[in-house]
C-alpha cells in the first residue's frame, strides 16, 4: 500500500437482512479496534445514495487509502462500491467486500455460530486483503461491431431487427430452413386473437430484406472462441441442394418427389415431400431437399426432382459450408420445445391418436393447417363433440415430471377452448386445471370471457387417468369444487404439455460457457437486476430459452437483449478486469505446463522460452497458479500472501 494503511470499514444493515441477526453497531465498534482500521461506521443501506456518500466523505475526511464494505455478496454490489471508491479519488481496487450477508447473517440467523463474531472475522480478512491490494488500471481493447443472434423465432427476429436498425451488422443464425420459430405455427394469439402469421410474416420479410442483417438459415454455430467483444464463431451452413437464386418456386420438383414423410411444421398431422418449402410464408422462400428423407444422394438413387426442374436449380453435389465470423456480442434466442407426450404414462404415453398436444391443436385450428382450420380427430377425421383440455400436463409435478409452471398454458388452453367452441358451437369443452394463472395485460378478462360467454366448463382438479374405452377416451378426474370424481368420455383430448428448453440449449451453453438453471433454461446474471445478461457478459438472452414466455414477453426481452448488445457495441473500446495472472520470469522454468491448464488459451511461451500471459484473454480464474510447479504465477490482488493472511484472519495463526 506504499504509505501506512488507513482502512475504513462500512457495515451495512441491509434492513433486517444483516441487522436481524448481526449486532451491527457492536461490529462497527469492534472493527475500529482491528489493526490499520482508522474508521468504522454502520448504516441502514450502504448502497443507497446517503450510504455511498458516507464512504466518499470518510475517504476525504479520514484520509482513508483502503475501504472495506461489510455487506452482501460481491456479485451483487462489488461494482457499485468500486465505483464509489473511484469517485472518492482512490483506485477502484482499494475496495474489498466482506460478505456478511450470504456467508454470515443468512446462514446463521437461527443461532449456532455467533453471527456477530463470525462477521468480525470476515471483516478482518477483508482488511488484511485490501491493505495489500495494488492499484490497477483496466485493460482497454478494441471490439467487433457485429452482433450474432442464435435462433430466428420471434424473440431472435426482434433482437436482430433492433440491433440492425441501430446501424450494427447482424448475423442471424437459424437451424431450420426458415425463420419464424413456434409463432409461425400458431393459429390466433391470445388475448387479442390476432392471426399469428399476419403479424409475424411482415417481420420475417423485414429481416430478409434488411441491408444490415445477414440471414443464415439451415445453419448452426459449431464453434466459439474468444471473449466479450471479440468472439470468433464458426457457422455450418447445411446444404439445401437447391440454388435459391435459380429456383423460381414452380414446385415441379415437389410434385414429382416420390417420398412422403411426416411434416414437422404440422406436428406430424400431415406429410410433406423430401424436397419441400416448410410453409407458404417461409423466409427465405426457397426449397430445401431434406437429405435424411431423400431416397439417397450418395450414391444417387433418384433424380426425379432435378429432372423435373427446368431452372436447373437442384444440385446434388452441394455440401456443408463453414463460415468464420468475428462478432462483439451474441444474443441467444433458441426458444423452447414441448415436453413429449410419450413422457406422460398416465395419459397414454403418446399411444392414443386422439390425444394431441397444444401445438398439434394449433395446427388443426390454423386456416393453413392440415384440416384447413377445422377441428377434426386425427384418427378418423370426424368433428369431435366432446373435447377435454388438460392443463399443467407435465408441469408443476416435481415427483413425476417438471416442477415449474409453464406460464403460458392457462392462456393458450382458454384460447383453444374458445376457438373450438367457435368452430363447433354445439360441442362441449371441458378444462381440467389446478389453478388459473392469468397475470398479463387483459389476460384475466380473456379467461373470464371464455368461462362465461363461451360456456366452457372449467373443472378444478387433476386428471388421474386417461384410457381408451369402447372407442372413446375416458378421462377420470376429480372436481374439487364439489369434491367428487368426474368421468368424461371424450372424442379428443388436448394436453397442455410443459414448456421445456430447446434440445440445443445444452450444446449452446457449452459453446458459450453459459450456466443453465435446474430445469435446463439459460441462467441470467441476476434474476431482477440483470435479467437478460449472462454471467460472463457479452452474451444476452431473449425469449423462451431463458424461461417459458408468451409472445409479448419474448418480444420485450428480444428488445431488451438488443439494447444491451447495442450498449456494448456502441463503446469505442471495452475494458477488461486487470486482476489477471502475472509471471515471475526469474522463477519460470519454461516447462509449459500452464499452457495446457488455462481454459482460455491465455498463456504461451515467448521467444525466450518463458510463459507469457495475454491479459485480454486471461479471465483471472487462477487455474494455472495452482498448477505451476515452480510457483512462478500469481494473480494480481489475489497473491499467496493475501490468501494466507485472509485464512489467518478467519482461523488465527
Ligand atoms: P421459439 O419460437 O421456440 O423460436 C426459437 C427459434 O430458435 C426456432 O426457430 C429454433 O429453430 C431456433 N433454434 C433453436 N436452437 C437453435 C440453434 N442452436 N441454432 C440456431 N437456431 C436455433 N404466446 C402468445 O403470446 N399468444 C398465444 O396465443 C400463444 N399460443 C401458444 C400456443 C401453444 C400451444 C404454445 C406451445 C405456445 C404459445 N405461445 C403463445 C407462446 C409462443 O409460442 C412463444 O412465446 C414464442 O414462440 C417464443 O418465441 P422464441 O423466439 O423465444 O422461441
Ligand atoms: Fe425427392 Fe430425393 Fe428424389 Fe429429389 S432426389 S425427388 S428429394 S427423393
Ligand atoms: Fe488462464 Fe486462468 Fe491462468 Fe488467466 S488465471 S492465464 S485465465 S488459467
Amino acid at each position: 500500500m506504499g504509505s501506512k494503511p488507513r482502512v475504513g470499514v462500512f457495515v451495512c444493515h441491509c434492513g433486517e437482512n444483516i441487522a436481524g441477526s448481526v449486532d451491527v453497531a457492536k461490529l462497527a465498534e469492534e472493527a475500529v479496534g482491528l489493526e490499520d482500521v482508522v474508521f468504522a461506521t454502520d448504516y441502514e443501506y450502504m448502497c443507497s445514495d446517503p450510504g455511498q456518500n458516507k464512504i466518499v466523505e470518510a475517504v476525504d475526511e479520514e484520509g482513508l487509502n483502503g475501504v472495506v464494505v461489510a455487506a452482501c455478496s460481491p456479485s451483487m454490489h462489488e461494482e457499485t462500491f468500486r465505483n464509489v471508491v473511484e469517485d472518492s479519488g482512490l483506485n477502484r481496487y482499494r475496495c474489498e467486500i466482506a460478505n456478511i450477508r450470504e456467508q454470515c447473517s443468512w446462514v446463521h440467523r437461527n443461532g449456532g455460530t455467533s453471527p456477530t463474531s463470525k462477521a468480525l472475522k470476515i471483516i478482518k480478512g477483508a482488511v488484511q486483503k485490501v491493505k495489500r491490494n495494488i492499484p490497477l488500471e483496466p485493460v482497454e481493447m478494441d471490439h467487433s461491431d457485429k452482433c450474432l443472434v442464435i435462433g430466428g423465432g420471434v424473440s431472435g427476429i426482434q433482437a436482430a431487427l433492433d440491433v440492425a436498425e441501430a446501424g450494427n451488422e447482424v448475423i442471424l443464425v437459424e437451424k431450420e430452413p426458415t425463420i419464424g420459430g413456434h409463432m409461425a405455427q400458431l393459429s390466433e394469439t391470445f388475448p387479442t386473437l390476432d392471426c399469428s402469421q399476419c403479424i409475424l410474416t411482415p417481420k420475417m420479410v423485414q429481416v430478409s430484406r434488411h441491408p444490415d442483417i445477414e440471414l443464415m438459415t439451415y445453419s448452426e454455430v459449431r464453434e466459439v472462441s474468444g471473449f466479450v467483444g471479440n468472439y470468433r464463431v464458426t457457422i455450418e451452413k447445411k446444404p439445401t441442394y437447391v440454388d435459391p437464386d435459380a429456383c423460381n418456386l414452380c414446385g415441379d420438383c415437389e410434385d414429382v418427389c416420390p417420398v412422403e414423410v411426416s411434416d414437422e411444421f404440422d406436428e406430424g398431422l400431415s406429410t410433406r415431400k423430401a424436397i419441400h418449402i416448410p410453409f407458404s410464408q417461409a423466409v427465405p422462400s426457397s426449397y430445401t431437399l431434406d437429405e435424411d428423407a431423400c431416397l439417397g444422394l450418395n450414391p444417387l438413387c433418384c433424380t426425379e426432382c432435378s429432372d423435373a426442374c427446368d431452372a436447373d436449380a437442384v444440385n446434388y453435389d452441394e455440401s456443408s459450408q463453414f463460415v468464420e465470423e468475428e462478432v462483439g456480442a451474441i444474443v441467444v434466442a433458441t426458444g423452447y420445445d414441448l415436453y413429449p407426450k410419450e413422457e406422460m404414462g398416465e395419459y397414454g404415453a403418446g399411444s392414443y391418436q386422439d390425444v394431441v398436444d397444444g401445438l398439434e391443436f394449433e395446427r388443426m385450428l390454423s386456416a393453413t393447417g392440415p384440416t384447413g382450420g377445422e377441428v377434426r380427430r386425427p384418427s378418423d377425421g370426424e368433428v369431435p363433440n366432446n373435447v377435454v383440455f388438460i392443463q399443467c400436463s407435465g408441469s408443476r409435478d416435481p415427483e413425476n415430471h417438471n416442477p415449474y409452471c409453464s406460464k403460458i398454458c392457462c392462456m393458450y388452453t382458454a384460447k383453444h377452448a374458445k376457438l373450438y367452441k367457435e368452430s363447433v358451437p354445439d360441442g362441449n369443452a371441458y378444462v381440467f386445471y389446478i389453478d388459473i394463472r392469468a397475470g398479463g395485460k387483459e389476460y384475466e378478462e380473456f379467461i373470464q370471457e371464455v368461462q362465461e360467454e363461451e360456456r366452457v366448463l372449467y373443472l378444478k382438479g387433476k386428471v388421474s387417468k386417461l384410457e381408451e374405452v369402447d372407442g372413446s377416451l375416458r378421462v377420470t378426474g376429480v372436481d374439487q369444487t364439489i369434491g367428487e370424481k368426474v368421468e368424461i368420455d371424450a372424442d379428443l383430448v388436448v394436453l397442455a404439455q410443459s414448456i421445456i428448453p430447446s434440445d440445443r440449449a445444452e450444446e449452446v451453453s457449452k459453446q458459450l460457457n453459459l450456466n443453465l438453471g435446474p430445469n435446463g433454461f439459460y441462467k441470467e446474471a441476476h434474476p431482477k437486476l440483470r435479467p437478460v445478461e449472462s454471467i460472463g457478459g457479452g452474451v444476452f438472452f431473449a425469449g423462451a430459452g431463458q424461461a417459458p414466455k408468451d409472445i409479448p414477453d419474448s418480444v420485450s426481452q428480444g428488445s431488451g437483449a438488443a439494447a444491451k448488445a447495442m450498449d456494448l457495441l456502441a463503446k469505442p473500446t471495452l475494458s477488461q478486469d486487470p486482476q489477471v495472472v502475472e509471471i515471475d520470469e526469474e522463477r519460470c522454468s519454461g516447462c509449459g505446463l500452464c499452457l495446457g491448464q488455462c481454459p482460455y488459451g491465455a498463456l504461451e511461451l515467448n521467444s525466450r522460452g518463458i510463459a507469457e500471459v495475454n491479459e485480454i484473454l486471461c479471465e483471472g480464474c487462477g487455474t494455472c497458479v495452482s498448477g505451476c510447479p515452480s510457483n512462478s504465477l500469481s494473480l494480481k490482488n489475489q497473491t499467496d500472501e493475501q490468501v494466507n493472511e485472509v485464512i489467518k484472519a478467519y482461523v488465527g495463526d
